[in-house]
């Protein structure tokens, strides 16, 4: 599953409308961006080594509380479902789910026998319970169906229990959705037996087939294979058959009016994209690299995609962005089909990836409760970073993974808790998306994947894919294989980042002694320690680059401390702690400006980079570290460097107190040669930056004309949205006419009324109010 992922302006604008738009009314260019034309790196050698800063003060980290919750064990497991064949239709007059169910059960080897089942049934009526044809005795509670067995059921034997139902009143596990005539279910985490009585909890696999009915003119998509259709008088009955076992949270049926577009198949497996007719062009578009992305999980898994199809139904109105139910993967329309111009912000394929990672680590192998759900989600957001690295080149990759840390950390000051966790207040969905089971456990196997290296770290991956297919897990199903794989002992490391909560915050200082021609490189953690998070033990990638050369070498830290050295030649021009950003911490590393002006510009590693900028932006009294950043909105490589110089020169020029003086100046200058950037998310940040800008006189006027023009003739809408809302918030009345007549074009996701109404009301003037007014969203219902 995969929580809503819409990024910046895309993601607000989904609050404000959950459907597309239709398509938009202007022309659209349909390769807006120009070819990346930027200069080649030079080396500044005017820098000089100057004054380091102290260590920063106050804490690096405060924990946030543990979340809320009592523990839930696992549940205890008292038959064994081996099959289940479901007839089903979805009455819309009544929209009432109508079925027909046969379980087949067997009993636990060596249990003693039972008299009663217990099946999980949510807000159903019974019209009969049987085996064969003797009718059961049976008790419900609104939750459990507890069946009377004729005789009690011993161990291994198998019996078949026949369920006639109804749900009329569901709170939940399948949604009408009348404006596209569409019925999906979801079951994650505990839902489906809300539209089908089965056993509802993860830590049971069965195999199972449905018979589901639509209208002449629509179609079923469910598991497995599709074994048959026939036509039963005004309706239409299709059978689709899973033959290899699942959890049944992973059950799942879709009807309506869909087009089945059929790529090519990976090898013998077909991969079709179930789309609206009136979007064929959006969903191959959003579905395009499933075929890439099958093969590179196939190949670096070690097992070849392990179902016999794949399938991707976009549905409406959802509350996540995707389910990865086996073999058939529902979607959420807003984030699948989109418009060309909406690229690269609107990102289809990491949620594709996502949930195609999902078919090996959910589906194959999937958690034994919810507790352990690090297990899918963790395994299927680190899948997600491998597409992104493949498909986009180690530098996407590397900030893929940053992002992940930076949200990890964000949710340790929120609330503070282990990976592995099992307490929740009214629902396990409540554990899933507090940050520590998506981007942290991608993170974990991201370490992992750097301490082994690609090759060792994907055999043992191999090792626990393979030794556990079709069944479920726990953690120390992983920590098992890493261990056969490599011969090492891993508990400390699962002790530190997975059972345990937090972090390293490290404080690191260097010493070059120019006599002795030597660095040393000294380390202490200094994170608030209880018994959820203590030290952690780490070794430390370190790389100085001096005029000389570079070198790299590694600082265990133990128990808090480390130190290490090296011999260098010359004085070191920049230095990493944590080169590649492998490990999760936070680190404060005082350097000097000229240091980290010098990693700005000659750091091949894009988190380099990165870092550079934002520690020079902390430095705003700094003319130089000003300077640095203003050069780098237009001189690096990757957009991304970019567009956080461009955000941190734009939060420099937004205090009123510089006035105007001539860094205010080149800071307007860079902004608005930014919003030429050929990377539409640099722009987007430019354009958002300009408008926070303290201006007056011929540099207001300059920038004022740059921002209308970008609002009328950007490539993407996105950003001309960012121009025009910044317009208004800098001409305020003066830019209403302008608004008015932007706004009156019907776009995907609102892209242009939404943050120009989020302007209009910055403004509050009553023009600016009452045009407001007129394009604000309906209230939520
Ligand atoms: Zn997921």
């Amino acid at each position: 599953m995969k929580g809503i992922y819409l990024t910046s302006v895309v993601a607000s604008a989904l609050v404000a409308a959950c459907t597309p738009r239709g398509t938009p009314t202007v022309p659209v260019p349909e390769n807006p961006t120009q070819p990346l034309v930027l200069p080649p790196f030079k080396m500044d050698t005017s820098l000089t080594i100057d004054r380091v800063p102290p260590f920063q003060q106050g804490p690096l980290i405060v924990w946030g509380p543990p979340p809320d919750g009592i523990t839930h064990p696992e549940r205890v497991r008292t038959y064994d479902l081996q099959h289940q064949s479901t007839t089903v239709r979805f009455d819309w007059p009544r929209q009432a789910v109508v079925g027909t169910t046969t379980l087949t059960i067997a009993g636990l080897p060596s249990a003693a026998p039972r008299s009663t089942v217990v099946i999980d049934a949510g807000d159903m009526t019974f019209k009969s319970v049987t085996a064969g044809a003797t009718p059961l005795k049976y008790d419900y509670d609104g939750h459990a169906l507890t069946v009377h067995l004729a005789t009690p059921l011993r161990a291994d034997q198998k019996t078949s229990i026949t369920i006639e139902y109804d749900g009329a009143n569901r709170s939940k596990g399948a949604y009408f959705r009348p404006a596209r005539h569409i019925v999906w279910t979801q079951g994650e985490t505990e839902d489906n037996h809300y539209w089908v009585p089965t056993y509802d909890f993860p830590n049971d696999k069965t195999t199972w087939e449905f018979y589901i009915w639509t209208a002449k003119g629509e179609r079923a998509l469910s598991n497995g294979r599709l074994a048959g259709s026939r036509t039963v008088g005004d309706s239409i009955e299709w059978h689709w058959v899973l033959d290899k076992p699942a959890s049944t949270y992973l059950m799942t049926a879709v009807t309506g009016n869909y087009t089945v577009l059929q790529d090519k198949p990976w090898r013998n497996v077909p991969i079709g994209y179930w789309t609206y007719p009136d979007s064929i062009d959006a969903g191959w578009r959003g579905f395009a690299k499933t075929p890439q992305a099958v093969d590179l999980f196939s190949r670096k898994t070690g097992v070849p995609y392990p179902w016999n199809k794949y399938d991707q139904i976009v549905i409406p109105q959802f509350q996540y962005g995707g389910m990865e139910n086996v073999t058939a993967t529902s979607q959420n329309d807003a984030e699948i089909l989109h418009p060309a111009w909406s690229e690269p912000q609107a990102n289809s394929a990491g949620l594709m990836a996502h949930e195609l990672g999902h078919q090996w680590y959910g589906d194959l192998l999937t958690t034994r409760d919810w507790g352990d759900v690090w297990l899918n989600e963790g395994f299927a957001t680190f899948m997600e970073q491998i597409f992104r690295e493949e498909d986009l080149g180690v530098d996407e990759g590397a900030y893929d993974r940053l992002g992940a840390q930076e949200q990890t950390i964000d949710a340790d000051r929120r609330t503070r808790r282990p990976i592995v966790w099992n307490k929740w207040v009214n629902d396990p969905i409540e554990v899933f998306f507090s940050g520590h089971i998506y981007p942290k456990g991608a993170t974990i196997l991201q370490m992992l994947r750097h301490q082994l290296g690609d090759d060792l770290f994907w055999r043992a991956m191999n090792r626990y894919t393979t030794a556990n297919a079709y069944g479920n897990v726990v953690t120390a199903d992983l920590r098992k294989a890493f261990e056969e794989t490599t011969g090492k002992n891993y508990k400390a490391f699962f002790d530190q980042w997975v059972y345990g909560a937090g972090f390293p915050v490290f404080q690191v200082s260097s010493l070059y002694d120019r006599a002795a021609r030597r660095l040393v490189i000294s380390a202490k953690e200094v994170q608030p320690r209880d018994s959820l998070s203590g030290f952690f033990d780490v070794d430390v990638d370190v790389e100085a680059r001096t005029d000389s050369g570079v070198v790299r070498f590694v600082v265990p830290v133990r128990n808090g401390t480390g130190e290490a050295g090296t011999n260098l030649k010359a004085p070191p021009r920049s230095i990493r702690w944590d080169k590649g950003n492998w490990i999760l911490d936070i680190t404060d590393f005082p350097r000097s400006t000229a240091m980290l002006q010098y990693q700005l510009v000659n750091d091949d590693d894009v988190l380099g980079r990165i870092e550079a900028v934002d520690v020079l932006a902390q430095r705003p009294a700094d003319q130089n570290a000003l300077n640095a950043l203003v050069r780098s909105t237009r001189n690096d490589r990757f957009w991304a460097v970019r567009a956080r110089a461009v955000d941190a020169i734009g939060i420099w020029g937004s205090d009123a107190t510089r006035g105007t003086i001539a860094p205010m100046r080149s800071v307007a200058n860079a902004l608005v040669a930014a919003t030429r950037d050929p990377d539409a998310r640099v722009r987007e940040e430019a354009a958002t930056a300009l408008g926070r800008l303290t201006l007056s006189g011929t540099a207001a006027r300059d920038v004022m004309i740059r921002l209308r023009e970008l609002a009328r003739s950007d490539p993407s809408y996105i950003v001309r949205g960012a121009a025009l809302a910044s317009d208004i918030r800098l001409e305020k009345n003066a830019a209403l006419p302008l608004a008015k007549q932007l706004m009156a074009v019907d776009l995907w996701q609102n892209v242009i009324r939404t943050p120009a109404v989020n302007a209009l009301k910055a403004v509050g003037t009553p023009e600016a109010l009452q045009l407001a007014q007129q394009y604000a969203p309906p209230t939520a219902q």
